[in-house]
């Protein structure tokens, strides 16, 4: 598996740009980035220029702040980059949250309070971000009394400052959803409720890779910082490694940053084996294949147990492989760690390739 640490970079210039200047973008690296390994892509991000880096949750974030302390090529300046802790806090989070200088995403006076314990134990303050509930009820106060709640417990704690306000869209990929209006209605509640608990955030922040494809959004979100006097944030995971959904709907909104994404992983295996196969042999298990014709057959150490689909099986995915520049179809099914493609129009293939 490889990892073109260019593409990653010039993927993420490629957010920078359509997003244009003043607005922050956090590179979401969650989920060990999408797969990509979390270890691999911070270093790259971060030369790259990310400021920002987005996990899952407080053990993700500490495996990041440890790795890129460690990595010679990171400045040695304390708590940089900022890591947001985007799914989830729990109490017993908080003091790894304060040792490892992450920010998490908070939505509870429990949250409030675990922190502010924390962070009086630790000495120094932390920063948090207020996650309002527009649709997915997921996480979030709602808009209203659970907000105030969240404002009041803010007010109370000593050491717990709200850096920024934000929420996560149901429907960023359909454009002019009206879950999407309502969304925003929401939110426009919930930054006035902030103003009026006197609470000002340097950042506001919605919108994954599809919102800043879909461009709307961002335009809606320039406003909503301008009345709170902050700055937009953006939260692109998706769109780093090379992918964007499809847009839905209005299809008239041309699609600003698909265009210029490329995906960053590469998967390579070595050709260990051939093997010429007559009409009527079977392969695989099941002899779900038979063969009509001879075939020349190559067999990859490879298999669903490597996250090779099954799905991709003959007859199931109809997966197929690049060889030397051309495709080679799996033929019969994915085996737990062994695949087997149909190389006869490649005569020029080897062992080792
Ligand atoms: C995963 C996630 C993102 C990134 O979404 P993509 O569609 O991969 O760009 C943004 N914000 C939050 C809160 C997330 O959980």
């Amino acid at each position: 598996m490889g990892v073109a640490a260019a593409q990653l970079t010039s993927n993420f210039r490629a957010v920078q740009d359509v997003v244009s200047g003043g607005v922050t973008v956090v590179a979401v690296i969650k989920a060990d980035a999408y797969g990509h390994g979390a270890a691999l892509c911070a270093a790259p991000l971060l030369a790259g220029g990310a400021e920002w880096f987005g996990v899952t949750d407080v053990a993700e974030g500490v495996d990041i702040r440890r790795n890129l302390r460690k990595s010679s090529k990171v400045p040695e300046v304390e708590n940089s980059p900022s890591i947001l802790v985007m799914c989830g806090m729990e109490p017993a989070d908080a003091a790894d949250a304060l040792r490892y200088g992450l920010t998490p995403v908070v939505w509870t006076p429990e949250h409030i309070a675990a922190l502010d314990a924390a962070a009086t134990e630790a000495g120094h303050e932390v920063r948090v971000h207020v996650e309002v509930d527009t649709g997915m009820a997921r996480q979030g106060a709602t808009v209203g009394a659970e907000l105030d709640e969240v404002f009041e417990a803010l007010k109370t704690a000593r050491w717990v400052r709200c850096e920024g306000l934000m929420t996560h869209l149901c429907s960023a990929e359909v454009a002019g959803a009206p879950s999407t209006e309502a969304a925003r209605g929401r939110f426009e509640r919930a930054a006035g409720q902030t103003l009026a608990a006197g609470v000002r955030p340097r950042f506001v922040h919605v919108g994954n890779s599809s919102a800043v494809d879909e461009a709307s959004t961002l335009q809606w979100l320039r406003r909503q910082a301008d009345l709170l006097g902050a700055s937009c944030m953006v939260r692109p995971g998706l769109a780093l490694y090379g992918y964007c959904l499809p847009l839905q709907g209005d299809t008239s909104v041309f699609p600003a940053l698909r265009a210029r994404l490329r995906p960053v992983m590469t998967w390579e295996a070595p050709v260990i084996g051939l093997r010429d196969i007559d009409a009527g042999a079977t392969v695989g298990y099941g002899a779900s294949f038979i063969a009509l014709r001879p075939m020349r057959l190559a067999l990859l150490p490879v298999g669903y147990a490597d996250g090779f689909r099954r799905e991709a099986s003959s007859g199931m995915g109809d997966g197929w492989v690049m060889l030397r520049g051309r495709r080679a179809p799996v033929v019969g099914r994915v085996s737990m760690n062994l695949t087997v493609v149909d190389v006869t129009a490649g005569a020029e293939v080897r062992v080792g390739d």
